[in-house]
C-alpha cells in the first residue's frame, strides 16, 4: 500500500446521501472521511445534472423531511438561482400553494457543498476510487482506494455505503436486487431563444436550459416498446454503451434542430453529465426490503418518512432494516438502500438520499459510542436521537393541521 489512514467513520460516495452522512458524523466530532471518485460533491444531483430537489412535503402542506435534508434543499440555491414556493419560505405550517421543493444550478450547488463540508471538518478525498472492501473476521473494517498517490487503505469503525451502486457492500459480499434502465441523457444547453426570454422577463434563471432524453421531453421509441429497459448500470461494458448511446441520440437531436433552422451558434450543448445517469443499479438486500403497496404502512423500526414525488398525500415509512446489509460494520443510505420496484421510485429521490444519509451518520455515531456495529444497535436509540432532532419517522407523528 502507498498510504494508510484511520478514521472513526468512512463515508463512501459524496452524493446527497454521503454528504448528509458525512456532515452528521463530522459535526458530532467523529473523524470522518468522505471518499468520492469524481471531483465534485453531489453525485447525480450535480455531476449527473439532476437539478430538481424533489418535495420534502406530502403535497397537502405537511412537511415530512427535516434536518439535513431540509438544510441541503436551502443550500442548493445559496450560490445561484432557485427558490422554494412562497408558502414554504417563512413557515412550515402555512397552507400549501406549491410543494416544498426547488430547482437549482448544479454548479452553484457544488460551490456551496464544498464550503459546507470543509467547514464541518469532513476529510474529503476527491478523485479517489474505492476498489475493495476490507472485511476482517466477517466485519467490514475499511476500504482500499486508488488515486494519484497509488493504492491505499482507509480504515474505520463504521463504513457508510453511499455509493448509489452499493459498491462497498457488493465488494463485501452482500446480496442485491438490480434493475435495468432506459436510455437517458440530461444535458445543459445554451439557447438564444431562452436568452431572449431571460432578457425580456429580466429573469436570469431562464438561461438554465436543458435537453432531456429519457424523460417526458424525449423518450426513446425502442425503450418504450421493449418489455424491459436495455441498460444495466452494474455491468462495466453496459455502462460505456449506455453513455455512447445517450450521446449519439443527443447528436441526432442537434442535427434535427439544425435541419429545422436552428443555427450552431444559437442552440448548442454546454454541459454533459459527468456520471452515468442510471436511476436504479444495485439496491442492497437488507434486513428488510421496502416494496410496492407499502405506502402508508407503519413500521415499528421506522427511521424516515418519504413523500411520493408523483402523488400528493402518499407517504412511506422507511424501516431501519432497509439500511442494514448482511455484513456487519456497514450501513447504507440513499439510492442503494433496500427497496425494490415502486418503492424504489420513491426512496431514490434526492431528499430521501439526504434524509437516510443523516440517519446512517446517526447510526454510525451511536454504534461507535456503544462499541457495537450498526446492525446490533437498538433501533429505539436511533429513534430517540431522531426525536431529539425533531425528525418525525412515523406518519402518525406528523401534525394534522393543514391536511386536506
Ligand atoms: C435521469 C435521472 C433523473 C432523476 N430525477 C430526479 C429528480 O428530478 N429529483 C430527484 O430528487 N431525484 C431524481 N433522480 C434521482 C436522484 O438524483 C438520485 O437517486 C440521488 O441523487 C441519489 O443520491 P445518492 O447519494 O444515493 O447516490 P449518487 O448520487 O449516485 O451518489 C453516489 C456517489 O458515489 C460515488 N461513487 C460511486 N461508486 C464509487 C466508488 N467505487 N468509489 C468512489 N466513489 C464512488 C459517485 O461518484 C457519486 O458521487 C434522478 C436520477 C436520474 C438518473
Amino acid at each position: 500500500m502507498n498510504f494508510t489512514k484511520n478514521y472513526d467513520v468512512i463515508v463512501a460516495g459524496a452524493g446527497m446521501a454521503g454528504i448528509a452522512a458525512a456532515l452528521e458524523a463530522a459535526r458530532s466530532g467523529l473523524r470522518t472521511a468522505l471518499v468520492e471518485k469524481t471531483v465534485f460533491p453531489g453525485g447525480l444531483a450535480t455531476s449527473g445534472l439532476v437539478y430538481f430537489y424533489l418535495p420534502i412535503c406530502d403535497g397537502y402542506g405537511r412537511q415530512v423531511n427535516f434536518g439535513i435534508a431540509e438544510e441541503l434543499l436551502h443550500l442548493s440555491y445559496q450560490c445561484g438561482p432557485g427558490e422554494v414556493p412562497a408558502n414554504w419560505r417563512q413557515s412550515t405550517r402555512e397552507k400549501p400553494l406549491g410543494r416544498y421543493r426547488v430547482d437549482f444550478s448544479p454548479a452553484a450547488f457544488i460551490l456551496a457543498l464544498d464550503q459546507l463540508l470543509t467547514e464541518a471538518n469532513v476529510d474529503i478525498w476527491y478523485d479517489t476510487l474505492i476498489c475493495q472492501t476490507i472485511v476482517e473476521t466477517g466485519c467490514a473494517a475499511g476500504i482500499e482506494v486508488e488515486n494519484k498517490s497509488g493504492r491505499g487503505s482507509l480504515r474505520a469503525s463504521v463504513l457508510i455505503d453511499a455509493t448509489g451502486d452499493g459498491d462497498v457492500a457488493f465488494r463485501a459480499g452482500c446480496s442485491f436486487d438490480e434493475e435495468t434502465n432506459k436510455t437517458t441523457l440530461w444535458a445543459m444547453q445554451a439557447s438564444l431563444e431562452r436568452a431572449r426570454e431571460a432578457v425580456e422577463r429580466s429573469e436570469g434563471t431562464r438561461l438554465m436550459s436543458f435537453h432531456q432524453i429519457g424523460s417526458e421531453g424525449e423518450e426513446i421509441r425502442s425503450d418504450i416498446k421493449a418489455k424491459t429497459y436495455p441498460w444495466k448500470g452494474t455491468d462495466g461494458r453496459s455502462v460505456s454503451h449506455f453513455l455512447l448511446k445517450g450521446r449519439s441520440v443527443l447528436r441526432e437531436h442537434y442535427e434535427k434542430m439544425r435541419a429545422k433552422g436552428y443555427r450552431r451558434q444559437d442552440l448548442f450543448p454546454v454541459t454533459l453529465p459527468a456520471m452515468a445517469q442510471f436511476r436504479t443499479t444495485r439496491a442492497i438486500r437488507g434486513r428488510f426490503t421496502l416494496q410496492a403497496g407499502m405506502a402508508g404502512q407503519r413500521f415499528e423500526d421506522s427511521i424516515a418518512l418519504a413523500a411520493d414525488w408523483r402523488k400528493r398525500g402518499s407517504v412511506w415509512e422507511i424501516p431501519y432494516g432497509c439500511l442494514i446489509p448482511s455484513v456487519p460494520g456497514l450501513v447504507t443510505a440513499g439510492r442503494c438502500l433496500s427497496s425494490v420496484g415502486d418503492a424504489w421510485e420513491v426512496t431514490r429521490s434526492i431528499p430521501i438520499a439526504a434524509h437516510t444519509g443523516q440517519v446512517a451518520g446517526i447510526a454510525a455515531r451511536l454504534a461507535i459510542a456503544r462499541k457495537t456495529t450498526p446492525d446490533m444497535l437498538p433501533v429505539a436509540d436511533v429513534q430517540a436521537e431522531l426525536r431529539r432532532k425533531q425528525m418525525p419517522y412515523h406518519l402518525a407523528d406528523l401534525t394534522q393541521e393543514d391536511v386536506k
